[in-house]
């Protein structure tokens, strides 16, 4: 197949992109860097059947050649964005999905959303199966993700049942590992630079709220069982064992060796209190998460490492 990865720049984009060269596929990224890594990229760039065009998909998308498959995780994603760059997340969420519905269509090629978890909001449902319709606040700080997210579900459903577009959907839960910007903003990557460097881990809250973290490789090994399979979604895609925050950062201590003390500071507003996929969907199309919490976060730990060190 010959895909498009629009943010194939960025944290998961990395993992996508080597899992189809990987396979045989070609890879075509799309990127503008807003929350990317041109690092990221430059490391495929020898790879055969590997191409970068740097653009911002609000402007629109313009691929020569076949395109089989459209992949649109282009998305900032951390909470710390949300605050930083409200209008860009609303406008790729809603003029970038749909300019990329739009090329999916022009090229009679399969379409890819990478939706979210925050489609559920602070659940009141749990765990969270793909028939719960959420618990969003529309005017809340997160809701320039959520919504626009929200939007980008109802736009590919539209665009399946009008123009009848070939399109697959998956809920993405929390997802970490190498590739993570150090700054990033969300729990795993501050909390581990924090430990590497000594500093306090800020614990938001008092750290009960709970998460579920699928490392990189598991999570994209799921897009590519839905993307390959016949069903439309959305689907989770997730790891369902689910940790506190104030657990995460014990472990992390534990397994960094770190004498970092913690610190507790103050919740974001409206901070979802639970968050647990419910898989079941994504077990039928045979996938499954394999690696659990501890050795992700072993092996997301010695990459920050190497990264601090000026390593790969
Ligand atoms: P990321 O910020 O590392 O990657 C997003 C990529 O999209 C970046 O390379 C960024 O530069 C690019 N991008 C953003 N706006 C763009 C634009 N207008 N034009 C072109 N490129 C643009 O984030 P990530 O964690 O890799 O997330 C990837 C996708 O998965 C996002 O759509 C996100 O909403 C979704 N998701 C991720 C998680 C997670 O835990 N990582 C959870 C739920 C959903
Ligand atoms: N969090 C934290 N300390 C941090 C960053 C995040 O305690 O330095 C908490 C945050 O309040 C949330 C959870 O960790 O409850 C996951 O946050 P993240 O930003 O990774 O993703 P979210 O699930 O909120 O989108």
């Amino acid at each position: 197949m010959r895909v498009v990865v629009a943010g194939g720049a960025g944290f998961l984009g990395a993992h996508l992109c080597q899992a189809l060269l990987q396979r045989g596929d070609e890879v075509v990224v799309v990127d503008n860097f807003i929350t990317g890594s041109k690092r990221n990229v430059e490391s495929l760039a020898d790879r055969p059947g590997f191409s970068f065009e740097f653009g911002d998909v609000i402007d629109g998308v313009s691929i020569d050649g076949a395109v089989d498959a459209v992949m649109n995780l282009a998305s900032p994603a951390s909470p710390a964005d949300f605050a930083v760059i409200p209008i860009q997340i609303l406008q790729v969420g809603s003029a970038g999905t749909k300019n990329l519905l739009d090329l999916a269509l022009a090229k009679n090629a399969r379409f890819f959303q990478a939706s979210t978890s925050e489609v559920y909001g602070d659940p009141e449902e749990h765990p969270q199966s793909e028939t719960y319709w959420g618990h969003v606040n529309p005017i809340g700080p997160r809701s320039v993700y959520d919504e626009a997210k929200r939007f980008g579900e109802a736009l590919t459903m539209a665009y399946h049942r009008t123009h009848g577009l070939d399109v697959r959907m998956v809920r993405i839960f929390n997802t970490y590992g190498p590739y993570m910007r150090p700054d990033d903003g969300r729990v795993v990557s501050n909390f581990i630079n924090q430990a590497l460097l000594g500093k306090p881990l800020t614990v938001y809250g008092d750290g009960s709220q709970t998460r579920s973290f699928c490392y990189a490789t598991d999570e994209v090994a799921g897009f590519l069982a839905v993307l390959d399979s016949d069903y439309v979604g959305p689907i989770n895609v997730g790891n369902p064992t689910e940790f506190t925050v104030l657990e995460l950062a014990r472990m992390v201590l534990d397994i960094t060796g770190s004498r970092s003390e913690i610190a507790f500071v103050e919740l974001p507003a409206d901070d979802p209190t639970q968050r647990c996929p419910d898989i079941t969907l994504a077990r039928r199309l045979g996938w499954q998460p394999r690696v659990p919490l501890r050795r992700g976060i072993e092996q997301t730990a010695a990459w920050f490492q190497a990264q601090l060190d000026g390593g790969e």
